[in-house]
């Protein structure tokens, strides 16, 4: 991708993030603007705009997307339970078009969302 693309440019190291994991195809970053106590972005290195743009040759990836997630929220010592949300598209409230999964945990959310 270009890098008009906030996240392509995290990932690359030319725009400032405090990550937290990083695998070869993975990496997870503190959101800027935490919406729990932990708040993290978990993004693929490719650039993939949307859930809706993903195909079957990414299925591997989405895959790693989750499981990363899951050994983040155990790292984190998020035992009591955690969120996981990926937003898709406009009604679904996406503002950053590079496929990324929220992990928040560290409070009780409810159900359901706004
Ligand atoms: P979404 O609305 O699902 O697309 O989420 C985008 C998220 O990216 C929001 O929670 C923002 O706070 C976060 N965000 C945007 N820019 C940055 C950045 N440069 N570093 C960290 N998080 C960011
Ligand atoms: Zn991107």
């Amino acid at each position: 991708m270009t890098n008009s693309c906030i996240f392509c440019r995290i990932v690359e190291g030319s725009l400032p993030a405090t990550f937290v994991y990083q695998d070869e195809s993975v990496v997870a970053f503190e959101d800027r603007n935490p919406q729990a106590p932990t708040h993290i972005l978990v993004v693929p290195r490719l650039h993939v705009a949307t859930l809706a743009d993903a195909t079957a040759s990414h299925e591997p990836l989405l895959g790693r997307i989750l499981f990363a997630a899951a050994r983040i929220a155990r790292e984190r010592g998020l035992a009591s339970g955690y969120r996981a949300v990926i937003n898709n598209g406009e009604w679904g409230g996406q503002t950053v078009f590079h496929v990324h999964l929220h992990l928040m945990g560290g409070r009780q959310f409810h159900w359901p969302p706004g």
